[in-house]
């Protein structure tokens, strides 16, 4: 009798500190995960088009695609922190919404916007990259005050400030300045600092300009170039800037030269893949600086 309770009451116990264990640590790992998440926040690399996108998508580990509309989400994991590519589509509407789309659902630690551009400056040639230390919408403007049959003027058209006020652009002279969206100093940095890893061309900081138009007057390039200090065009890269500022995200663009109507640089496509491994060298730099803080 006394030998059967024994072995009851003693499987009962076992049974209740087996309970136990497997509580704490059921408990213990939803703890530690809830705690990864939160620490680790991803990185989103934007891409315009599939050959802009899928070179650096590929490159992931553990890859989950999301769509959201025509926006196309890869999701996985570099040097296992979570890293985002979204190809976007083209133009700066797209841009907009996937980059607002991104902050609302993946509450990202950084953005970075890169593609292909068009040369605006003689010294750059085709693979060289510049890093948006300043990003600006080029396609926001206001024409002068002409009648009818007083015909059109590019070159004394201002520029245009939507962000300026709330009440009309089109009355408000507080309105018409240029505005630049500065590239955020820690991812900078970070691509600074893996410079040396890209050999196909030069990197350096400038401007890059964007608007949903290709530019091919050379006349008009110049005068962007003048009046902006534009290093180079292209479609995506200030409405992404934009949308990450009204979040205070930090904002990036970094962008390759396909193409250099001022030089005559012929378009290469061969430029986007190059583009992405070296912002997959920025990226892995600045997981690391940002794991260690
Ligand atoms: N090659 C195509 C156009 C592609 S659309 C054609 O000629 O029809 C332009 C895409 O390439 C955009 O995503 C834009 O960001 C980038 N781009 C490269 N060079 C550009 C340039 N000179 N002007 C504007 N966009 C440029």
């Amino acid at each position: 009798m006394r030998r059967k309770e024994f072995v009851k009451y003693g499987s009962m116990v076992m049974g209740v500190l087996l309970l136990l264990v497997l509580g704490a640590c059921q408990s213990s790992n939803s703890e530690s995960s809830a705690e990864t998440e939160a620490a680790q926040k991803p990185v989103i690399v934007q891409g315009p088009m599939p050959i802009e996108a899928e070179e650096f998508a590929q490159k992931l580990d553990d890859v989950k695609e999301e769509t959201s509309g025509s926006f196309v989400f890869y999701k996985g994991t570099l040097d296992g922190y979570p890293v985002i590519v979204t190809k976007t589509g083209k133009g700066m509407e797209n841009t907009a919404a996937a980059t607002a789309i991104a902050i609302e659902k993946y509450e990202p630690l950084a953005i970075i916007n890169q593609g292909t551009s068009g040369g605006h400056d003689a010294d750059l040639n085709v693979f060289d990259i510049v890093l948006g230390k300043r990003t600006v919408n080029i396609g926001s403007l206001k024409t002068a005050n002409k009648e009818k049959g007083e015909g059109i003027d590019p070159t004394i058209w201002k520029p245009m400030d939507l962000m300026a006020s709330e009440g009309s652009a089109g009355e408000d002279p507080d309105a018409e300045n240029i505005r630049y969206y500065d590239g955020n100093q820690e991812l900078l940095s970070s691509a600074n600092a893996v410079k040396d890893t890209y050999t196909k061309g030069k990197i350096v900081e400038g401007t890059i300009g964007s608007a949903d138009v290709w530019n091919n007057e050379v006349d008009r390039i110049n005068w962007f170039h003048e009046k902006y200090g534009t290093s180079v065009e292209e479609m995506e890269g200030a409405a992404a800037a934009q949308i990450a500022s009204a979040y205070d995200v930090p904002f990036l663009g970094i962008r390759v030269l396909s193409n250099n109507k001022v030089n005559d640089g012929q378009y290469n496509p061969d430029t986007a893949a190059a583009n992405q491994e070296y912002v997959y060298e920025v990226v892995k730099h600045y997981i690391s600086k940002s794991s260690n803080e």
